[in-house]
Formats: C-alpha cells, sequence, structure tokens
C-alpha cells in the first residue's frame, strides 16, 4: 500500500527532483577554463593532478559568477594530454586517501599541544644558541 504524501511533502519532493535536475545540467555543463594573471607569486593548488602551480606569472582557472574557484589547472597539466586521465587519477588516489585517514579515527595517540609547544621550544632554545655560538666563534659559513 503506497502512503499518500501531503502537499508540503510533495512540494518538497518535487523541489528535490528539480534541484537534482539542475545539478545534473550543470554537471554536464563544459566549465571553461581561462588564463587569469596571478596577484601573488605563490604556488597554488591543482585541483587536476593534487600537485601546485610553480610561482607563475599566469594560472589556468574557472570561477563562479561568486568568483569562488571551480577549477585550477596547473602549468604540466596544462602540458600534458590526458586531463581526464589526471582527474581520474588524483580522485582515485583522494578516494584512498579518504579511506586512510578515516581508519585513522579513534586510533591515535598523541602527544598534548603543551607537550609539543614545549619539546619545539626547546629546540628553538637551542637552535639560537648554536646560531649564537657560531657567531661568537666567528663561523662565516652561515647564510645570513
Ligand atoms: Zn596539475
Amino acid at each position: 500500500m503506497t502512503k499518500k504524501l501531503s502537499k508540503k511533502q510533495q512540494d518538497q519532493l518535487d523541489q528535490d527532483q528539480a534541484n537534482s535536475a539542475a545539478a545534473i545540467s550543470r554537471a554536464c555543463r563544459p566549465v571553461p577554463v581561462e588564463l587569469v594573471e596571478s596577484r601573488t607569486l605563490i604556488r597554488q593548488p591543482c585541483t587536476v593532478c593534487g600537485g601546485c602551480t610553480e610561482r607563475v606569472r599566469v594560472v589556468a582557472e574557472a570561477r563562479n559568477l561568486d568568483h569562488e574557484l571551480i577549477v585550477r589547472v596547473c602549468e604540466d597539466c596544462l602540458r600534458h594530454d590526458d586531463i581526464d586521465g589526471r582527474l581520474e587519477n588524483t580522485a582515485f588516489f583522494m578516494e584512498a586517501n579518504a579511506k586512510y585517514v578515516r581508519g585513522l579515527k579513534g586510533r591515535l595517540v598523541l602527544p598534548t599541544y603543551a607537550q609539543w609547544e614545549k619539546r619545539n621550544d626547546e629546540l628553538e632554545a637551542e637552535f639560537v644558541r648554536e646560531q649564537e655560538k657560531s657567531v661568537r666563534d666567528g663561523d662565516t659559513s652561515l647564510p645570513f
């Protein structure tokens, strides 16, 4: 026996189906990627290969109307033809990595932040003492 939906439930179902249809339509449209002048000379993540751009003046990006990044393609991916193969490879490793990361849930036995901070401070102080000693001893091989 089929239960009849209320008007509100039917409206919600219709809206969900319309949203799904719109999402599928959007998903099938081409995504034009354009060359954009980079405002900073920093390495930026590549959506296609999971790597990064070099510090370049131009990046290949697609953004939506709200200027949110949809995709960035590094120059190495542009150099190679098999973009879909690279996308599939990245998706495969992301899925495998997601399984690995989920597998760590509830298993990590961690130092506390205070322990990390204390050890980091000890090593920083040791580094500074070594640098100061080198300066006192006249070591001219230091990079600064
Ligand atoms: Zn890439």
